[in-house]
């Protein structure tokens, strides 16, 4: 086995991939729960929208057939209503919007830029098309130095800058993100994941800069993280590349389906933001250890002295499921991450955290 792997894979293969969220399955198993708060991976915790449900059963007579030609033509639409008259890329997830950039843009030997501690898999997602990744470190509180940046991204063919940023929620001005732009000649990837849960809205941008790409998921605040749905905001340059380098039918049926049924349920998004502010205010009011200040729909908590590995596992001795950060790239091991759940996953996690620190 190990031979094949040697001879056989690519060096990049044998390096740490992404790292999932431990099964809840497994803790609910070894430490005897009926049920674990599952705070890890950043979900919608209300389910699916009924609308999207009803979209998706309407489809499942069709899946016969292959999707809408290329295009994703009905859900180009919806966002389009949804968004205003902008150019629109769809993939599988943001995570496949973000692997089909690279394939466009970056030649094998070329440079990608990062600002880091940030999501893993810009960097993994680089590595794989033989780029050459860039880590730029932001400050001690995490915010962006917008000249280290844009030194540091000068000769990069695309920039990635996550606002609010995952794991450590921090954001990143409109004024900084359009400086960043302005300078770079390359293409600047803005990843706005959980920009819904945040004030900021950065989508006037794309007016003036043909250099701007705006990632979106329909995983967080929409609630399809299974349906595997992502889309950008791109120049209208970008858009016919996009689509040539893209797998054929990219995103399937169901899929569209429901992220057409979920951008029509404006109800559920904005029950799903209140519900967040109004958790992420009582972890800074009532969890004993330091919350970092941010936008998104989860917190990162510093647990020194104790590891983020440690406070982890403890956490799930008690029934919670966190994220500890100590595989995010450029980041000091005593973070975890928690997402907003239900009301008892919330409490759950409270009561655990300040009873272990
Ligand atoms: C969740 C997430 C994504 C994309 O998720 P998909 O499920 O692939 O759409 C992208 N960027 C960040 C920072 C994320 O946290």
């Amino acid at each position: 086995m190990q031979q094949s792997v040697n001879s056989r894979v690519r060096d990049i293969y044998k390096q740490e991939g992404y790292v999932y969220a431990r099964s809840p399955e497994e803790i609910a198993e070894t430490y005897g729960f009926s049920r674990v708060a599952r705070l890890a991976s950043n979900e919608n915790p209300f389910g699916p929208s009924p609308l999207a449900v009803a979209e998706v059963q309407k489809a499942l007579a069709t899946i016969h057939r292959y999707p809408d030609t290329g295009g994703a033509g009905r859900l180009i639409q919806a966002l389009k209503d949804y968004h205003g008259d902008y150019e629109f890329v769809t993939g599988v997830g943001m995570d496949g919007v973000i692997e089909t950039c690279i394939r466009v843009l970056v030649n094998p030997g070329e440079a990608v830029a990062v600002s880091v501690p940030t999501f893993s898999f810009y960097g993994l997602a680089a590595k794989a098309q033989g780029a050459e990744v860039i880590k730029i470190p932001r400050r001690d509180d995490f915010t962006v130095d917008v000249d280290t940046f844009i030194s540091a991204a000068k000769n990069a063919k695309i920039a990635f800058l996550c606002s609010p940023n995952n794991p450590t929620g921090t954001m990143t001005s409109l004024e900084d993100v359009e400086r960043i732009a302005d300078a770079l000649d390359g293409i600047l990837f803005l990843d706005n994941a959980y920009v819904e849960f945040s004030e900021i809205d950065y989508r006037s941008l794309m007016e003036k800069h043909d250099n701007l790409v705006i990632g979106r998921t329909m995983s967080k605040v929409f609630g399809l993280a299974g349906c595997r749905i992502g889309y950008a905001f791109v120049p209208s340059w970008l858009k016919p590349v996009y689509e040539k380098a893209a797998t054929p039918f990219t995103v399937n049926t169901l899929s569209l389906s429901a992220a057409t049924g979920a951008l029509a349920d404006k109800e559920y998004v904005e029950r799903t933001i209140r519900h967040v502010r109004s958790w992420i205010q009582k972890f800074h009011d009532i969890c004993k250890l330091p919350v970092l200040p941010g936008g998104a729909n989860f917190v990162m908590i510093d647990t020194a002295p104790m590891s983020g590995d440690e406070c982890a596992a403890r956490l799930a001795e008690k029934g919670v499921i966190v994220r500890s950060c100590r595989s995010f790239p450029g980041l000091a091991d005593h973070y975890i991450r928690v997402c907003v759940g239900e009301d008892w996953e919330c409490e759950q996690f409270l009561s655990g955290i300040n009873q272990i620190c």
